[in-house]
């Protein structure tokens, strides 16, 4: 049965867009640039949301929640901040809606003008530091260790389901802290965070490093991120994580007491993952068949569908189903058996398969009468017999060994994709024919970054934190370089 999936290999691109609306992840809206995310797509955002909660907490977070509305003075308290934000915002002014003359229509109400006008979040760092100011007096008020779920809204020229759209969810932390050292060490303990969940959970590996001062944050001193290498050789930013200095404690007038009794601005981060991560997940793992999720994260990590003919038949494998999902359900293993009447067993093979269902266990007349279960793995498409005694261990274990074999291809196509360069000819040369990330010199300026992004349309992804000192000249003027930076062209 053929899913109708462009390849790969044909159009990446549009293999992307269609596998996300087939596989029920998510369509677009009537709204420009605004997706829906649906049931599927959602329960698996949902284990996300659950992994990095539990995360947030562990490292002594907690949630808190801040107004979707942004009084436009704030915005400019903090300028460069609201200069990177500025280019897209959605603003809110007015607060009503008539009725045209004619009844026919309705209007913006002019009567009905904001006196400020308000912005639609983009992010929360001004309404936060304009509320910490009420929270925080001395040393003792301090650290403050907030995170937010919501939504936020940047107004984004090109769109795409999931990797970049107009309204977003994520999560972004905001702390506060009485030292530089804290807050630097926080930054860095979420990036942490992020790059143990894309790796245990996603089974993404990624890179971790830091942003140059053109690719920083808006308002940030140092921005931390992980970068993580999509199946078409393109670069996506996974998340990051900001050492915001006292910027916004300036801009918003947060000080404390220190122990000495001596006033002193506090010191920030904020850290955030979006939807985005759904693109990754997708873009990392998934083939021309579909969908391909690490059991970590998926919906339903087991199926198991029953190959029959007559109710009578299809009664003795259900008894067989049911036993096998409770003993599995023991384990924690989310099972669904799928003894839908409506459709054949090989639509539903289909349908799981496009679904990326870790696990599919299939039981037909001859595994009744032998004892036995076919047991499919999504992520190579093969089968194994297993008899009813070994099947729980036997699936116990595949469900973490595909974990790991998910992990471990997206590893050696990452690394394989890490190609140092010297000069400019070959940079061009393994961007164009070999993509991934480019290693190269770079002489620390942002005007040779802007002119090669020019150029070939590259953008350096990161410094690597673990990047070794090595002397060298610049790919594009031959300047002194210190160390390789990671170049990329990016989603
Ligand atoms: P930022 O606040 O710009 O550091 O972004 C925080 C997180 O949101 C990062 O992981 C970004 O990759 C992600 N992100 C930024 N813009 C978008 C967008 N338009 N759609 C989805 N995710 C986004």
């Amino acid at each position: 049965m053929s899913k109708n999936l462009t390849k790969r290999s044909e159009d990446y691109s549009k293999w992307y867009n269609e596998l996300v609306v087939k596989a029920d992840l998510a369509e677009n809206s009537g709204v420009r640039g605004c997706m829906v995310i649906k049931p599927y797509g959602y329960a698996i955002w949902e284990k996300m949301q659950a992994e990095l909660d539990r995360m947030f907490k562990e490292t002594g977070h907690q949630n808190a929640y801040f107004p979707l509305f942004i009084p436009k003075s704030y915005f400019s308290k903090e300028a460069s901040h609201v200069d990177g934000f500025a280019k897209e915002c959605a603003v809110v002014t007015h607060y009503r809606l008539k009725t045209t003359e004619d009844g026919k229509t309705i209007e913006v109400d002019p009567e009905a003008k904001l006196e400020e006008e308000l912005i639609v979040r983009p992010t929360s760092e001004t309404i936060i530091w304009d509320t910490y100011r009420g929270w925080i007096q001395s040393y003792r008020d301090l650290p403050i260790l907030v995170n937010q779920w919501a939504n936020v809204v940047r107004w984004e020229m090109r769109t795409r389901l999931f990797l970049r759209t107009a309204e977003f969810l994520w999560q972004e932390g905001h702390t506060a802290h009485a030292t530089e050292r804290e807050a630097i060490a926080e930054a860095e303990q979420m990036m942490e965070v992020y790059a143990d969940f894309a790796e245990h959970f996603m089974a993404i590996p990624v890179i971790k490093g830091v942003k140059t001062a053109n690719e920083r944050f808006a308002g940030a001193v140092e921005t931390y991120c992980i970068e993580a290498l999509m199946q078409d050789g393109k670069a996506l930013q996974a998340g990051t994580s900001h050492f915001l200095g006292q910027n916004f404690a300036r801009a918003f007038d947060v000080k404390f007491a220190n122990n000495e009794g001596k006033q002193e601005y506090v010191w920030a981060t904020s850290w955030g993952v979006s939807t985005r991560l759904m693109g990754a997940l997708v873009m990392t793992h998934s083939d021309d068949n579909g969908l391909v999720l690490p059991p970590n994260l998926a919906p339903i990590q087991v199926v198991i569908v029953p190959i029959y003919k007559g109710d009578e038949q299809l009664d003795a494998i259900s008894v067989q189903a049911k036993e096998l999902m409770a003993m599995l359900r023991k384990l924690g293993i989310t099972v669904k058996y799928d003894d839908r009447t409506t459709h054949k067993p090989g639509w539903k093979f289909n349908e799981y398969e496009l679904k990326g269902v870790p696990v599919r266990i299939a039981i037909g007349p001859n595994d009744l009468a032998n004892g036995t279960f076919e047991v499919a793995r999504r992520d190579t498409l093969t089968k194994q017999t297993v008899s009813h005694a070994e099947v729980v261990r036997y699936v116990e274990g595949l469900l973490k060994d595909i974990q790991a074999n998910l992990f471990d291809k997206a590893l050696a196509y990452r690394d394989e994709h890490i190609t140092p360069v010297n000069t400019f000819d070959e940079f061009k040369e393994v961007l164009e024919n070999k993509g991934g990330f480019v290693a190269a010199h770079w002489d620390g300026t942002t005007e040779t970054e802007e002119k090669i992004k020019e150029l070939t349309k590259a953008t350096i992804r990161c410094i690597a934190l673990d990047s070794m000192e090595e002397d060298g000249r610049c790919v594009l003027t031959g300047a002194p370089s210190a160390r390789r930076v990671l170049f990329a062209k990016a989603y």
